[in-house]
């Protein structure tokens, strides 16, 4: 007993001791995600949490404590933010019924796991769009280093209406339905819809999610019908406004994604019937699509197995998941500004960095998508000066992969070293 707490001890010690004394990082190739280049031989000097200095070359530290990491044959960036994940849960055939026998506990054991995943496949800031509310406590666990994972900035419960897309009983037997109201975040008015949005604030999320059209993996018939009025939209943005929280707008049909721009939004998610009049409308508000293309793969492919969405989903999922690429592909080229984002959680975390493949293949530039994954989501989150970036003074969020992923961009998929916040969690 005496010789594990002295290792549990020593374990401490290390950790921290490693964390306070920094490291320096030789780098063979490193991206400016600023400028869009690809920059050679630096040697990036980590101190605590933070970047202290980039210097040319390979320079060996001076003092003992300082740990040497050699990535002279790695490619260097700053670590990835994912825009769009749902931490807490993976969907598979049992998701439906895990709404009714799963408790807060089992959810939060489930997500200590997605959320390392996430990390040691390059993602160190996610933006989590909705769940229980459980990812609330996830994202505090992690801040308070009591579990690895990214940082988390989360939506708590996405916010629908009465049998929408996230009502929480939706598809539930009458005596399970039950009447959630602006608590649960079901909005029916103006007045529900302030109510929901300061709840959500009361609960600690960061950001709001609405459902402003039909969904895919719900189980009701329509995948892209408007289901908020405009007036209720509107009042969810100037409410969040009030509490410093953007708003993030899940939506496949192309009345609810006018409405929720229209209604100001920040960002749409999926945008699959997005029309042109609408990709117009996107530039002159200054709303961001988040492609999720990897899900729109997903679904359409889980669709044709037997039996693992429920019947009402399939020819929703057969009709949504083929499109959300194209879509992508023409407001890329429309000039609708892109922020990179996956929707983690429909397909197994980790695998987050498929979409940067399928963004490419829609001809964006391999450069261009890791901006999209690091200054534009950092921009954002007005962290711009903190994330996304390897510079100076930023937060040491500091990833390698083995290849150029200008040349090749599945390079992407197979992150080598993780370091988050001046703390390695993959070498
Ligand atoms: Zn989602």
């Amino acid at each position: 007993m005496k010789k594990i707490f002295f290792l549990f001890c020593a374990f401490f010690f290390i950790q921290n001791s490693i964390a306070q004394n920094g490291y320096h990082l030789l780098c063979g190739k490193v991206i400016d995600t600023k400028s869009g280049t690809i920059e050679t031989q630096k040697t990036i000097i980590v101190e605590g949490n933070k970047i202290v200095r980039i210097v040319d070359g390979y320079v060996q530290p001076k003092g003992e404590n300082i740990q040497v990491i050699n990535l002279k044959n790695k490619v260097v960036m700053p670590g990835l933010i994912d825009f769009h994940v749902h931490i807490e849960q993976e969907f598979d055939r049992n998701t439906r019924l895990n709404n009714y026998i799963l408790n807060e506990a089992d959810v939060a054991f489930n997500s200590v796991g997605f959320a390392k995943t996430t990390l040691l496949n390059g993602f160190t800031t996610v933006r989590d769009l909705g769940g229980t509310g459980v990812n609330i406590s996830v994202r505090n666990a992690i801040n308070a280093g009591k579990i690895p994972g990214p940082r988390v900035f989360t939506a708590g419960k996405s916010l629908a209406t009465t049998g929408g897309h996230a009502d929480p009983t939706n598809g539930s037997s009458r005596k399970l339905i039950g009447n959630p109201g602006p608590k649960e975040g079901v909005v029916n008015s103006v007045e529900d819809a302030k109510k929901a949005v300061r709840q959500r604030y009361k609960n600690g999320a960061d950001c709001i999610k609405i459902t402003a059209t039909g969904g895919v993996l719900s189980v009701a018939k329509s995948g892209d019908n408007p289901q908020f009025t405009i007036e209720e939209v509107k009042a969810i943005c100037e409410t969040a406004k009030d509490y410093g929280m953007h708003v993030a707008a899940h939506a496949h049909g192309d009345e609810g994604m006018q409405r929720a721009i229209i209604g100001g939004v920040k960002t749409i998610e999926h945008g699959t019937y997005m029309s042109e009049e609408t990709m117009d409308l996107m530039k002159k508000h200054d709303a961001y699509l988040v492609p999720t293309i990897t899900a729109g793969k997903e679904v359409e492919e889980k669709a044709k197995i037997d039996g693992f969405y429920p019947a009402i989903v399939v020819p929703k999922a057969l009709a949504v998941g083929p499109q959300i690429q194209g879509t992508f592909a023409r407001a890329y080229k429309k000039g609708v500004g892109i922020a990179f984002g996956t929707d983690a959680g429909v397909f197994k975390h980790g695998n987050n960095g498929k979409e940067f493949g399928f963004m490419v293949e829609a001809g964006m530039p391999a450069m261009e998508t890791i901006q999209a994954a690091t200054i534009t989501n950092a921009m954002l989150l007005k962290m711009e000066n903190e994330i996304g970036q390897i510079q100076k003074g930023f937060f040491a969020d500091i990833i390698a992969v083995d290849e150029d992923p200008t040349k090749n961009i599945a390079t992407m998929e197979n992150v080598l070293f993780v370091m988050k916040n001046g703390v390695i969690y993959k070498n």
